[in-house]
């Protein structure tokens, strides 16, 4: 690879909203690119208009910006292949076409669905792998002209050499070996004139100069074709790459379907791309530290023989780690901006960074801090069954032992405590617990002292008022 300026790609489709898989395939391109000094490309796939959505469009744009996964070139940005979007290169794609079947490597045919399926399932039945036929592949120009006469629309075929082997030196899995004969002609333009995903997808890859494709493996079964196709119009091959899939905890594969884990749906819940890009990074990719990495240490510690054959396993738990470490690691006021209005709303301004680093560790998602800001400011909605018992089970006098103390250092957290020890002869939980309780109605939380200092002499008393019986 020396010398050679890499451009590596992600081609999703405007179909629907990126799910962490997809992402995924274009956060290791990414990073290939970023770690090679090449070139990332943004191509939006889809060559009918009307399946796209710009819902989905502008998401998909908006998803990867803020993931920090900005391209080089293509949709939106401009360079030299474009236009970047599979739908306005039709014509481009007609070039192509009448150069193979001017070479004769691709045909009309003329099959109709209910003829193909009834030959795919004579072949299933005689135990063989369905393929074309080869039905249309001998036709006379006669027989060409009788079926269009009859308004027949044809779709193009492209002629697969016979008894030759498609080898090709896969970037992730190694050796790859394909036997022709076992492809069977494939199709290229359907009937209605448009291009086939396969067809498209690799023209483009080559027009647009990239070098590596690095994608799922529910592709590598179309990388033989596509490269026949791009040998067959004397276009430079990329080297192909095919990373195991992403499945969730129920070993399904990630899809489209499952919405909660669209990264538009992470993204409005409070997920932080740092933790997003952490989780990903090491899901079929292996670092050598199991720690929280800056993006340019995911960088640098990126590598295509890093990249694992066998499928990841996605966990939100592991979400929920990387999140943790990454708002450990946030500066307070984007912490504070993460929060979101309601928070700020209810946090007075002076009390705002106390706040912050009081709850830091007890948050994983703005809501969570919400719900910290409402405990504190307007009080525990209801105690917890673990925090009702903490309090049933204090020392009788331990209330009024925890208001003497207070009244005695409503500004002083060690000292109050000193004296309800004193006060109440109890120590470790049951010195805790029934005051952790009673202030917020939780048995977890930040730290007693913060707490205190947030809630302020008035909130204290009340609050330990209310137990006084
Ligand atoms: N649009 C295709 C997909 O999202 C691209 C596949 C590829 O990366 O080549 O599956």
């Amino acid at each position: 690879m020396t010398g050679e300026k890499i451009t590596t790609r992600f081609a999703p489709s405007a179909t629907g909203l990126l799910h962490l898989g997809n992402v995924r395939t274009a956060l290791f391109n990414w990073l290939f690119a970023r770690k090679v000094q090449g070139a990332f490309l943004l191509r939006i796939e889809g060559s009918d208009r009307a399946r796209e959505s710009d819902f989905a469009l502008d998401t998909l744009i908006e998803d990867l910006i803020w993931l920090g996964l900005q391209w080089d070139e293509g949709f939106g940005v401009g360079g030299g292949g474009g236009p970047y979007r599979q739908s306005e290169r039709t014509a481009l794609y007609a070039q192509s076409y009448e150069q193979l079947q001017e070479q004769g490597l691709a045909y009309p045919c003329f099959c109709l669905p209910g003829e193909l399926a009834l030959a795919r399932k004579a072949q299933l039945a005689a135990g063989r792998a369905p393929r074309y036929p080869g039905t249309c592949a001998r036709l006379t120009a006669e027989a060409v002209m009788r079926f269009r006469a009859q308004g027949q629309q044809p779709s193009l075929r492209f002629r697969v050499p016979a008894g030759a082997t498609i080898e090709f030196d896969d970037s992730v899995r190694g050796a790859q070996s394909f036997r022709n004969d076992d492809i069977g002609d494939f199709v290229i333009r359907r009937s209605d004139g448009s291009a086939a995903f396969f067809f498209c997808n690799a023209i483009d890859d080559a027009l647009m100069g990239v070098t590596d494709v690095v994608r799922g493996e529910d592709h590598l079964s179309n990388t033989p074709r596509q490269i026949l196709i791009l040998d067959a119009v004397a276009l430079r091959v990329p080297r192909y790459g095919h990373i195991a899939l992403v499945l969730d905890e129920a070993g399904q594969p990630l899809s489209k379907r499952a919405g909660s884990l669209s990264v538009h749906a992470l993204r409005e819940r409070g997920y932080l791309p740092d933790a997003i890009n952490n989780a990903l990074a090491r899901l079929g990719h292996t670092y050598d530290d199991p720690v929280f990495l800056e993006i340019e240490d995911l960088i640098g510690g990126f590598s295509l023989s890093r990249l694992s054959r066998a499928p990841a396993r996605f966990s939100p738990a592991q979400l929920d780690f990387w999140q943790r470490e990454a708002l450990h690691r946030t500066r307070a006021d984007d912490l504070w901006n993460w929060m979101g209005e309601p928070v700020r709303d209810l946090v007075p301004e002076a009390a705002r960074q106390m706040f912050i680093e009081a709850i830091r560790a007890n948050v994983l998602l703005p809501e969570d801090a919400l719900a910290w800001a409402n405990i504190i400011y307007r009080g525990p909605a209801e105690l917890s069954q673990p925090a009702s018992q903490a309090i049933a089970d204090a020392k009788p006098g331990y209330f009024r032992g925890a208001s003497e103390a207070l009244a005695r250092h409503p500004g002083d957290f060690q000292r109050f405590i000193a004296t309800l020890k004193a006060n109440v002869a109890e120590s470790g939980k049951r010195l805790f617990m029934p005051l952790r309780a009673a202030l917020t109605g939780r048995v977890d939380g930040p730290e007693l002292a913060a707490l205190y200092g947030l809630l302020g002499a008035e909130r204290l008393r009340a609050r330990l008022q209310s137990y006084l019986r």
